[in-house]
């Protein structure tokens, strides 16, 4: 009889099914890959070119082993993390990365490790605020200020994004205590400009020697925060939209 559906003994079906099952596989197939798309949209708006497949990264680190995202927690002796942006403390008052974790590309980690070394002969050390920063949270930061004065463009997508920019100041070593700077992290007032000059002399001092220890190793200071330094030649890696859980080995 046509109109029923009945399996036979070997879990085949009868003609009826044959007819209706590939519709039905089409119309699944076909939400999977909406759902896929949908999902690859909401996380890549602006249609970038980003890694964001832990196997496409991997793929890449063997090809070349600059690509590694490194932990500079346990690659850099000495070097204290401050990660604003996996705490409240930070311009959004919102908790933005899961984890206190900061990551760069191995050139960028053995300058910082160099860079740590010549400060730690002075008495004093590095303290990083932020480094790598996955594509997602540059987005998220865009939803909750639409403003390229505070936040990276998400059409053009940050350096943090590609593992090659820190934000950063210096402490001393005894004391864990940070230089005094002309402004606090990602106060975005006219004295946060690496070449504003009405300050006090112990402070122009304190920030022009970190300006000067990082140019020595690669690092050029961003033209609006003192605090900001991108890595010569970042122009070569990747947008990466990768968690810090998947970087963990
Ligand atoms: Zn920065």
């Amino acid at each position: 009889m046509t109109g029923t559906i009945e399996l036979s003994e070997t879990g085949g079906c009868n003609p009826t099914m044959g007819r209706i099952l590939p519709s039905i596989l089409f119309v699944v197939v076909h939400l999977i890959l909406f759902q896929i798309t949908t999902v690859a949209q909401n996380n890549n708006p602006y249609h970038l070119p980003i890694v964001s497949d832990t196997a496409v990264y991997h793929a890449q680190c063997r090809a070349d082993s600059n690509n590694l995202l490194v932990d500079l927690a346990s690659y850099i002796p000495g070097i204290q993390l401050d990660i604003r942006y996996a705490t409240f403390e930070n311009f959004t008052g919102q908790v933005i990365y899961p984890e206190a974790k900061a990551f760069a590309r191995l050139p960028v980690a053995n300058a910082l490790k160099r860079a740590q070394a010549d400060l730690n002969d002075k008495g004093v050390g590095l303290k990083i605020f932020d480094a790598y920063r996955p594509y997602s949270a540059t987005l998220l930061l865009w939803t909750i200020m639409e403003d390229t004065l505070y936040v990276a463009a998400p059409w053009v997508g940050s350096r943090h994004n590609r593992g090659c920019a820190v934000d950063i100041t210096v402490i001393d070593t005894v004391s864990g205590n940070e230089l005094e700077m002309p402004t606090a992290f990602d106060d975005f007032t006219p004295a946060a400009s690496p070449t504003y000059s009405a300050l006090p002399q112990a402070i122009l001092e304190n920030r022009n020697s970190l300006i000067e220890v990082m140019s020595r190793y690669g690092f050029r200071v961003l033209d609006t925060e003192w605090w900001h330094f991108d890595f010569e030649g970042w122009e070569k890696y990747p947008l990466m939209d990768i968690p810090f859980s998947e970087l963990e080995e």
